[in-house]
């Protein structure tokens, strides 16, 4: 089978893990502090915080703009849950703004049209999470425009966008939000196995991120309620958790930072040779933004409408010739942990009809050139069953 995605792992990767294996630290150690110094060099944020999770970055990045009970935190429906879940772990409410159909990003006229209403209802969201869909970033300006004018907290879901850009800008830079948020599970952009980091330039936030990911404790004389009381004294100041990454995780998060601007190179070279391969299929491309350049962590192709119905059978047709597509991603609101608390099919039409159409194709940097020939062959055949099933 060809993984829909997959890591790239080297040598030099594994020497950084054997290493920390043979070292004093396992955890807590120097080397979650330089991956935290590389991130935050490779962002141009000021602040970067690893944690074992991308949910964990969302949650004490959620939780550090003291979203709770009685909130309302909006994000898209196209996403994996994560992104909804983090407003549900503080007790928030959680509302949903639709894509737009060509990036599959937060429509920023949707957010504009719902924020009005809900400046008129006296409901607005504490925060709302835009998610960078397949590597592509949302309109930041835009939305940050938005949120400025609500006084409402920005959060970004760049789980699939390490080392892409916008408006010239490495993504994470955080220049359009407080916050932004990476993950380095094995099928994103790099590496740490489980893993996590959020950046942000606003040291208070930083700070409190610290804090969360470790219990709310404080070793810090500064922030502490009165003097220390010895060597051994530290205050917990907060309810946070254990959401900490470990030096092992850290040291393969370094070593694959040194290829991130080949991977995602690598990826792009593939994206721009599936647009050119599928260029005579009939189906959609992804759509792209001016001003993004994508990590290409995704490649989702739509089905035109006549092959709607035979979706699931294109789907099944791939997977059945080793193509191990995939479908990214369910809209969240239909889920059912999701509608018990009240949303229903029809609620986001964009997503839900993305939704009908998308298949996410094998794209990783150690794709070759035959295996994608391959997967563009298979795709056409099995867009030509669909035409046959039509046709009867
Ligand atoms: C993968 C992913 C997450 C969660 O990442 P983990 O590191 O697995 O917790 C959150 N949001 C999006 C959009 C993702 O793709």
């Amino acid at each position: 089978m060809i993984p829909y995605g997959r890591q790239d792992i080297n040598q030099d990767d594994i020497d950084a893990v054997l290493g920390v294996l043979a070292s004093d630290f396992l955890t807590q150690g120097p080397q979650v502090v330089a991956f935290e110094q590389a991130i935050a060099s490779q962002t141009k944020a000021d602040h970067a915080i690893a944690v074992n999770s991308a949910t964990s970055a969302l949650h004490i990045a959620v939780a550090a703009l003291g979203l709770g009970p009685g909130d309302l935190l909006w994000t898209t429906p196209i996403t994996f849950v994560a992104s909804a879940n983090c407003g549900r772990y503080c007790g928030a409410d959680v509302d949903f703004v639709d894509i737009d159909p060509e990036t599959f990003n937060m429509c920023p006229a949707k957010l504009e049209r719902k924020l009005k209403d809900a400046a008129l209802a006296g409901r607005l969201p504490k925060i709302i999470l835009p998610v960078h869909m397949c590597g592509q970033s949302p309109n930041m300006a835009q939305i940050s425009a938005l949120a400025n004018t609500y006084g409402v907290r920005v959060v970004e879901d760049a789980s699939h966008a390490i080392g892409a850009s916008y408006n010239g800008a490495p993504v994470g830079c955080c220049e359009y939000s407080d916050i932004t948020i990476f993950s380095f599970h094995p099928v994103k952009i790099i590496t740490t196995a489980e893993g996590g980091v959020a950046t942000t330039n606003n040291p208070n936030l930083a700070e409190k991120m610290r804090q969360l990911r470790n219990h709310g404790i404080t070793r810090d004389p500064e922030l502490m309620t009165g003097p220390s009381e010895g060597p051994w004294y530290y205050q917990q100041l907060t309810l946070g958790w254990n959401y900490r990454m470990t030096d092992l995780q850290a040291a393969l998060g370094i070593s694959q930072l040194q290829r991130l601007s080949e991977f995602v190179a690598r990826r792009n070279a593939l994206a721009a040779r599936y647009d050119c391969l599928l260029s005579g299929l009939r189906v959609l491309p992804p759509g792209r933004m001016a001003g993004a350049r994508s990590s290409c962590h995704l490649y989702v192709i739509r089905l035109q409408d006549d092959f709607i119905p035979h979706h699931r059978t294109i789907f099944e047709e791939l997977r059945d010739n080793n193509i191990g597509v995939n479908l990214h991603y369910i809209p969240v609101h239909l889920q059912p942990y999701y509608r018990g608390l009240g949303f229903a099919p029809g609620d986001f039409p964009n997503s839900e009809d993305y939704y009908r159409r998308a298949i996410s194709i094998p794209l990783y940097p150690g794709l070759t050139e035959v295996e994608q020939d391959r997967i563009v062959e298979v795709l056409s055949y099995a867009l030509g069953l669909g035409n046959a099933c039509l046709n009867f």
